[in-house]
């Protein structure tokens, strides 16, 4: 197994995860952003190579076949997204994983204390709700199934190290990037 050490983002879509992310990449250059291979088709704005490796179910089929995939999960029905074993041959940086709940749970698992696994959560589900619907990226049926994923994913925190409730945003952000800085100086 390729030694690395990794902080984990887990947070469902709507928590304020990628600001986050992105202001955890701008304060710390030791760190580097891990791009996902999906099946999902690109929101408006994503960057393939950039955002994800956006993939056929095909393709990603082959992936988990010839062993290219550190861990991946089917996040939502027929949804496949995984961490290419690429990402972490690049350099030495930390690895920052945005990835679910399962995934988090098994590169834990693989990795233990060489994992610093954070959980965003959202205030409520209610709060949770409206900055979905506020974003506007959401169908219905995509609505209710992010929310659905959101609940079972805030019954198993107990993966993680720490838990951070999105309440205000500056704060979550703040700290989030006192946890990180101590986890990359130890
Ligand atoms: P979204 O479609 O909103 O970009 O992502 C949906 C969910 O898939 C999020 O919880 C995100 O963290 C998760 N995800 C993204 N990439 C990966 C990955 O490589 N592995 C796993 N297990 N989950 C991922």
């Amino acid at each position: 197994m390729l030694e690395h050490r990794f902080v984990v983002l887990t947070a469902p879509s709507g928590s304020g995860k990628t600001t986050i992310a992105r202001r955890l990449l701008e304060a710390f250059p030791g760190l580097r952003f891990s791009v996902s291979a999906t099946t999902r088709p690109p929101r408006d704005g994503e960057v393939d190579g950039r955002d994800y490796h956006f993939v056929s179910v095909e393709h990603f089929r082959k992936m988990i076949e010839a062993g290219d995939l550190l861990e991946w999960q089917e996040v939502y029905p027929g949804r496949f997204y995984g961490t290419p074993t690429s990402e972490l041959a690049k350099d030495d940086r930390v690895l920052l994983l945005d990835i679910d709940v399962m995934g988090a749970r098994n590169i834990k698992h693989l990795y233990g204390d060489d994992v610093l696994a954070l959980y965003i959560a959202p205030p409520s589900l209610a709060v949770l709700e409206q900055r979905l619907r506020a974003r506007g990226t959401e169908t219905e049926e995509t609505l209710a199934m992010r929310l659905a994923r959101a609940r079972v994913e805030l019954g198993m925190a107990d993966v993680f190290d720490r838990v951070i409730v999105n309440d205000v945003l500056d704060d979550a952000v703040a700290e989030t990037l006192s946890l990180v800085r101590a986890y990359l100086n130890a």
